[in-house]
């Protein structure tokens, strides 16, 4: 058939792609049936990806899936079937609607023409009204590939295996990843950006501390210090970023205070730095006005990668809970010089001091939050130089 417009197909596996393909514990090689409903547990992202794929592109959605045994007695229809359909609502829940579903049932010494690699399944997108060469077979196993080359369609291995892309197989897989989001992004051209994020771990002989970002999160995560008020002046900079940030610190507080937000907010700092990367796109500038009560915080971030603190800020008492005020001037300072961005920070004198901690925190969060933002479409860096 010689059509003018020829389709495109992007083929998915279920298991291992879509839900998390379990294992028996203690046996990697000995693979369990989705067989009950609490065994479906949904990779990272994927509604995300799937969705924007949909909505983005012109791929028509098509399910393989090879479930071994469907119908014999140790994985009786029932079993499969009720599990398989909350699979699908979830998904359609999600907006992401399969346009055609393919399940193979039979086991491997059945050696049936439809079980993956086999392409009996998927004739009917063998015709000509399909353009296959532009089409995707995303797959976590190696026979998903090999699907993919049978078909004449490129392969996307989703997965965590070190393993390098077999020789024969080099000119089918167009990439290899364990990220829903990078899958998204290959396929919508780079229209779905890939999070944002980093990890640190730093150790001195005064803390210990591990901390990862995701600046493109949701405000999700907390860092535990160990200090209350801290604590809760960090689940301030999350919640009100909308980064999701996690982190553990384990400091001397025998000692005092000191150590442990300095160190924070370098880690947290370097944490910032690294997830913006080269900061293309990014709006550079944040800065936010925070009233609470009886004191208004203005907070001003510049990501330009030149550190400098001013900061117009006086406490009327010298501790919030065991928390010496005087450690805010600080934290922000070292966080200035991690991330190398300069800060600003003002607040409205005589007010109570632990409002003017929390007013300061939540317009610094939200100022980051301006900052980090990207702005849609733009690939430019956010300064007449050229670098930030
Ligand atoms: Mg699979």
């Amino acid at each position: 058939m010689d059509t003018l417009y020829k389709k495109k197909a992007l083929f998915v596996d279920r298991d291992g792609v879509i839900v998390v393909e379990g294992v028996v514990d203690g046996h990697d090689d000995i693979i369990y049936q989705i067989d009950s409903y609490e065994k479906i547990i949904y990779k990272p992202h994927v509604f995300e990806a799937l969705r924007e794929i949909g909505r983005r592109t012109d791929y028509e959605l098509v399910m393989v899936s090879n479930q071994d045994g469907v119908g014999t007695p140790s994985y009786p229809y029932e079993t499969y079937e009720g599990p398989a359909e909350r699979i699908f609502a979830t998904l359609r829940g999600e907006d992401i609607v399969f346009d055609d579903v393919n399940v193979d049932f039979s086991l491997p010494e059945d050696n049936c023409p439809g079980r993956k690699p086999g392409t009996a399944m998927l004739t009917r997108y063998m015709d000509g009204s399909y353009d296959l060469s532009r089409s995707f077979m995303i797959g976590d196993r190696l026979t998903d590939m090999m699907l993919a080359k049978a078909l004449g369609a490129k392969g996307i291995w989703y997965t965590e295996s070190k393993e390098n892309v077999p020789e024969d197989l080099k000119d089918t897989v167009a990439i290899k990843t364990d990220s829903w989001l990078s899958i998204a992004s290959f396929l919508t051209c780079g229209e779905v950006k890939e999070h944002r994020r980093s990890s640190v771990r730093r150790t001195t002989a005064e803390t210990d501390i591990s901390l990862s970002v995701d600046l493109d999160g949701t405000g999700v995560g907390h860092i535990h210090t160990g200090i209350g008020f801290f604590d809760h002046m960090l689940d301030q900079v999350v919640k009100h970023s909308r980064c999701d940030i996690s982190g553990d610190v384990k400091g001397d507080t025998e000692v005092d205070e000191h150590h442990s937000a300095e160190d924070t907010a370098l880690a947290l700092g370097s944490a910032f730095l690294s997830a913006l990367g080269d900061k293309r796109g990014i709006e550079r500038y944040g800065f936010e006005i925070v009233m609470m009560d009886d004191v208004a915080a203005t907070v001003a971030v510049d990501f330009s990668g030149r550190d400098e603190l001013i900061y117009d800020v006086e406490f009327t008492m010298d501790y919030v809970g065991s928390f010496p005020t005087e450690l805010i001037r600080h934290f922000f300072r070292s966080f200035s010089s991690a991330a190398r961005c300069n800060i600003y920070i003002s607040a409205t004198k005589g007010g109570n001091s632990h409002h003017t901690a929390e007013a300061i925190f939540k317009a610094f969060a939200r100022a980051l939050r301006k900052a980090v933002r990207r702005i849609p479409g733009d690939d430019s860096v956010s300064s007449t130089k050229g670098v930030l």
